[in-house]
């Protein structure tokens, strides 16, 4: 166990760790300042967001990785919704949809949902 400091309030936490760097990232992510819990709802929300419209988005074998204009977009929306200040944002984007949704008084969700329609004119 090696002292970490927050990168955002200088508290020192007690983490396990190998490197200070690597104590530094996780006692920033456990620290309980306001601050660094915003920072970390906002790491969650890029990871979340990489694995269903970024740069993961393909290894699901489902969805593709969206535009990055589109990307940074959404990105924008869901921290809106991650702020409080809208309730829900839903894109349309390649055939899905994504839906960002709050969550009672602390975090968001997001979903993205494709339909598999088959559908014949004539
Ligand atoms: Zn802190």
């Amino acid at each position: 166990m090696i002292n970490g400091v927050c990168n955002f309030c200088g508290q020192l936490l007690l983490v396990e760790a190998d490197t200070q760097k690597d104590a530094d990232w996780k006692a920033t992510n456990i620290c309980d300042c306001g601050q660094s819990k915003h920072q970390t709802e906002i790491n969650k929300l890029e990871i979340k967001l990489n694995n269903l419209i970024g740069k993961n988005a393909e290894s699901n074998g489902i969805f593709t990785e969206v535009e990055k204009n589109v990307y940074k977009y959404i990105f924008d929306a869901a921290m809106l919704v991650l702020n409080k200040d809208i309730e829900q944002a839903q894109f349309k984007v390649d055939g899905t949809t994504v839906t960002i949704t709050a969550k009672g008084d602390k975090g968001a969700s997001i979903n993205r949902t494709k339909k598999t329609t088959c559908k014949e004119e004539f």
